[in-house]
C-alpha cells in the first residue's frame, strides 16, 4: 500500500473507445492513482465530464488504476483523440488538478491560453508524459537527457519571446506560463530551459549584432545548440562586481582570463556567454565564446543536493582568444548581465508557481487516499487549512506574475 501511494497524483495515463456497449459520446480513459469514482470525477471535472462506470485494477503492486467510462460533452461519431482531449477541462490531463480562484484564464490572451495549453492538453501532456519518467533517472545520475532540449525547441519553448530567428515571439506572460508547466515536472529541467531562453538568447537578442543573432538564435531556439551563462566567480556570487574575469584587447581580438563557476549546462555547453570585466575601461562586457577553443574548458560539478536533473559546472579560461566578432556590442556595464537576470527571474516566479502546484496536486491526491481513524486524512481541518493556504499563495502569487509579465510588455 505504501508503494501504491507514492504513485498517486490523478494523472490520465491514457483513453481510448469503448469498443462494447459503448454509448454515444464516451470513451475509456484510465486514470492513475485514483481511489474511487467521485476522486476519477474531480480529477476529469464535474461539470462537462461524467464518469458513469469505474473499475479499480492494481497493476504489479505500484500502481492503482481506475478504468472509467466517461461521456464527452460534444460530438458523437469516432473519437478523434485531439478533439476529446481538447474537449476536457485542463485538469483531466497531466497532475492536474487546478484550482483557480481568481480565475487566471480569463486574463490571458487567446495566444497564451494556447501556449499554456488550456493549460495543460497539449503542452502539459507532452511535458508530463514525456519528461516525468526521465526526472527520475536524470535525479539519480544528475545527468541530463540531451534529447529534452531540441524536443522543447520542436514545440516552440526556446526563447519565445524573441520575435523573429525561428522564435516564437509570444509574450512574456506565455513565457511564464511555459516556465510554470515545466517546473511543474521539475526544477532542473526548467533552469536549463531558463538559461537557455533568459540567459543565452536574451543577451544575444538585446546586445548582440545581426551577424551574431543569424548565427546563434535559430539552431539554440530548436536546441541544437546548447547554451551557458558565465556570471557567477568562485570568490563572486551575489555580488558580481567584484568580478575578475578580465578580456584584454590584443591583435585580431581579444584575450579572456578567469574562471566560473555553478554555471547551468556548461559542461555540455556548444556556446558560452562570459561575462568579463574589459581592461581597457574597467567595464564589464559580454563575449560569446564557442566550445572547444584552446584553452577553454567546463568540468562538470557533481554531487549536488539539488537541482540534480540539470547539469551544472565550472568554466576556466586560461588566455583564451577571440576574434572581434565574439564580443556582445551592445553590452555595458553589469545593467547587461542583470538585464537577463530579470528575465530569468521573472521566468523562476512563474516556474516556483508550477512546483508548487503539482506539490499541492501530490499532496491532496495522498491526503485523500490515506485513512487514518476510519477517515482520509483529507477530512481533517488542519489538513484542509495547509492545502487551502497554500492554494491561496499559488492564486496570489500567480496573479503577481501575471501583472508583472503585463507591465513587462
Ligand atoms: C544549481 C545552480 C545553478 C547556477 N547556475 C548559474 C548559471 O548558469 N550562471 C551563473 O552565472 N551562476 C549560476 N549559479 C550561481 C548563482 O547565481 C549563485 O550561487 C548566486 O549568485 C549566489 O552566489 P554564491 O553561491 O556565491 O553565494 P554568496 O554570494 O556567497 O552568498 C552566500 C549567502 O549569503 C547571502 N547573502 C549574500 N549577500 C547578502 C546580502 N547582501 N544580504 C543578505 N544576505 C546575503 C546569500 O543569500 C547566501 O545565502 C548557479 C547556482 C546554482 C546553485
Amino acid at each position: 500500500m505504501g508503494s501504491t501511494r507514492l504513485y498517486s497524483k490523478g494523472r490520465v495515463l491514457g483513453h481510448k473507445r469503448a469498443k462494447r456497449n459503448s454509448r454515444p459520446n464516451t470513451s475509456l480513459i484510465q486514470i492513475e492513482g485514483v481511489a474511487n469514482k467521485e476522486d476519477a470525477q474531480f480529477y476529469l471535472g464535474k461539470r462537462i465530464a461524467y464518469v458513469y462506470k469505474a473499475k479499480r485494477e492494481i497493476q504489479g503492486s505500484k500502481i492503482r488504476v481506475i478504468w472509467g467510462r466517461v461521456t464527452r460533452p460534444h460530438g458523437s461519431s469516432g473519437v478523434v483523440k485531439s478533439k476529446f482531449r481538447s474537449n476536457l477541462p485542463p485538469r483531466a490531463f497531466g497532475a492536474s488538478v487546478r484550482v483557480d480562484p481568481f480565475n487566471l484564464e480569463s486574463l490571458l490572451t487567446e495566444e497564451e491560453i494556447a501556449i499554456s495549453p488550456q493549460p495543460a492538453a497539449q503542452m502539459c501532456m507532452t511535458q508530463q508524459e514525456n519528461l516525468l519518467p526521465r526526472v527520475l533517472k536524470g535525479w539519480r545520475t544528475e545527468e541530463i537527457d540531451h534529447d529534452i532540449l531540441p524536443e522543447m525547441g520542436k514545440l516552440g519553448l526556446l526563447g519565445p519571446t524573441i520575435q523573429g530567428y525561428g522564435c516564437a515571439g509570444v509574450s512574456n506572460v506565455a513565457y511564464g506560463l511555459i516556465a510554470r508547466e515545466i517546473e511543474r515536472v521539475d526544477s532542473g529541467y526548467r533552469s536549463t530551459a531558463s538559461v537557455q531562453s533568459s540567459l543565452v538568447m536574451h543577451p544575444m537578442n538585446e546586445f548582440g549584432s545581426e551577424a551574431q543573432k543569424e548565427k546563434y538564435l535559430p539552431r539554440l531556439a530548436k536546441g541544437e545548440l546548447v547554451g551557458a551563462f558565465g556570471l557567477t566567480e568562485p570568490n563572486h556570487g551575489s555580488d558580481p562586481a567584484g568580478m575578475e574575469t578580465t578580456a584584454e584587447e590584443v591583435d585580431g581580438g581579444f584575450v579572456l582570463n578567469g574562471s566560473k563557476t555553478w554555471i547551468t549546462n556548461a559542461p555540455f555547453a556548444d556556446v558560452f556567454i562570459i561575462w568579463a570585466r574589459c581592461k581597457w575601461d574597467g567595464k564589464v562586457r559580454g563575449f560569446i565564446l564557442d566550445k572547444g577553443l584552446k584553452g577553454l574548458s567546463a568540468p562538470a560539478i557533481k554531487n549536488k543536493v539539488a537541482l540534480r536533473a540539470s547539469v551544472t559546472g565550472s568554466i576556466f579560461m586560461d588566455s583564451v582568444k577571440v576574434s572581434h566578432d565574439a564580443l556582445l556590442p551592445k553590452s555595458k556595464g553589469l545593467g547587461s548581465p542583470f538585464s537577463c537576470l530579470n528575465s530569468a527571474r521573472f521566468g523562476i516566479s512563474w516556474g516556483v508557481m508550477g512546483a508548487l502546484e503539482d506539490c499541492i496536486e501530490r499532496t491532496r491526491a495522498y491526503a485523500l487516499e490515506r485513512h487514518q481513524f476510519n477517515r482520509p486524512l483529507a477530512s481533517f481541518q488542519l489538513v484542509q487549512k495547509k492545502l487551502v493556504d497554500a492554494h491561496t499563495e499559488v492564486a496570489l502569487g500567480l496573479q503577481a506574475s501575471l501583472q508583472v509579465g503585463r507591465l513587462k510588455e
